[in-house]
């Protein structure tokens, strides 16, 4: 489709749930350096093309590649090794944890090597470990949550959660982050930080698939936007062209 350098593709994409087709035949292109968008009504499957890309759900048909390399069948962590980290819609709940100790968690939620040693043999943490966890607290300090190293992550607000969870996926050195809906339920001020963050992290090099409910916030920072719709790709264009597009109401509406 004329992108140049493309660092996420998806060819033709296919998964059923039982007799429901949540991804049809869905290709993308990402190209590098971009804030990619994707919206769509509820149900829509853009949470599962996310799983799919990211190697959390198997696809019925179709091809992943990141960085021109075939991903399709390899596993999160793999993947996550190829350059493309994920963030999820609901994170999971951190029992037991600090946020310290929760950042530690290797990239796409594996439990890393650190956080093993940390738990098991804490006065054993080796080499690596003390530049992870220093690395952890360079990132923290980053994102403006130092203060909240030493909190319960079961304790913090949603809001600060989607930050630690940004700052995590950030420890992994990511060509590509995918973001499912950074901004569900955070409020306005930490949403406008969290849009920062991410044209900061962007004009560093990042290139970002987000998918976001909050058209407003994805309309100022994304260009190009897809919109899925029944599984499908509707429409994708840049933010105007997409929010005046006649078939994006009406799958709004219809949905
Ligand atoms: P979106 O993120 O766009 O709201 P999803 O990808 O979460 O949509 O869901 C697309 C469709 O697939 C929905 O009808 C949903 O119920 C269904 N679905 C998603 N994940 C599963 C699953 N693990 N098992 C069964 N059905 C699922
Ligand atoms: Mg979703």
């Amino acid at each position: 489709t004329g992108k140049d350098d493309v660092v996420l593709k998806t060819d033709g994409v296919t998964k059923s749930f039982g007799g429901l087709r949540a991804n049809n035949d869905v290709s993308i292109e990402v190209e590098r350096g971009s804030i990619t968008g994707m919206i769509g009504p509820n149900g829509a499957g853009k949470s599962t093309l996310f799983n799919i890309i990211s190697g959390f759900y198997e696809e019925d048909a179709g091809s992943v590649y990141v960085n021109d390399t075939d991903v399709t069948d390899m596993e999160p962590h793999e993947i996550a090794g190829e350059g493309l980290i994920r963030t999820f819609q609901t994170p999971r709940k951190l029992e037991g944890m600090t946020v310290r100790e929760a950042m530690l968690l290797g990239p796409q939620e594996q439990i890393g090597e650190s956080i093993t040693a940390l738990f098991s043999a804490p006065d054993r943490v080796g080499e690596q470990e003390r530049r992870n966890l220093e690395q952890a607290e360079e990132m923290l300090e980053r994102f403006e949550i130092s203060d909240l190293a030493r909190s319960p992550a079961t304790e913090i607000s949603g809001g600060q959660l989607k930050l630690v969870e940004l700052a995590r996926a950030m420890l992994a050195e990511p060509d590509i982050l995918l973001l499912d809906e950074p901004v569900a339920g955070v409020n306005p001020t930490l949403a406008n930080k969290l849009s920062t963050f991410i044209t900061d992290l962007n004009e560093e090099g990042i290139t970002f698939l987000i998918i976001e409910h909050d058209l407003e916030f994805l309309m100022e920072i994304a260009d190009p936007i897809i919109v899925l719709d029944q599984g499908e790709i509707l429409v994708e264009g840049d933010p105007e062209a997409v929010q005046n597009d006649q078939r994006v109401l009406d799958a709004y509406l219809g949905g």
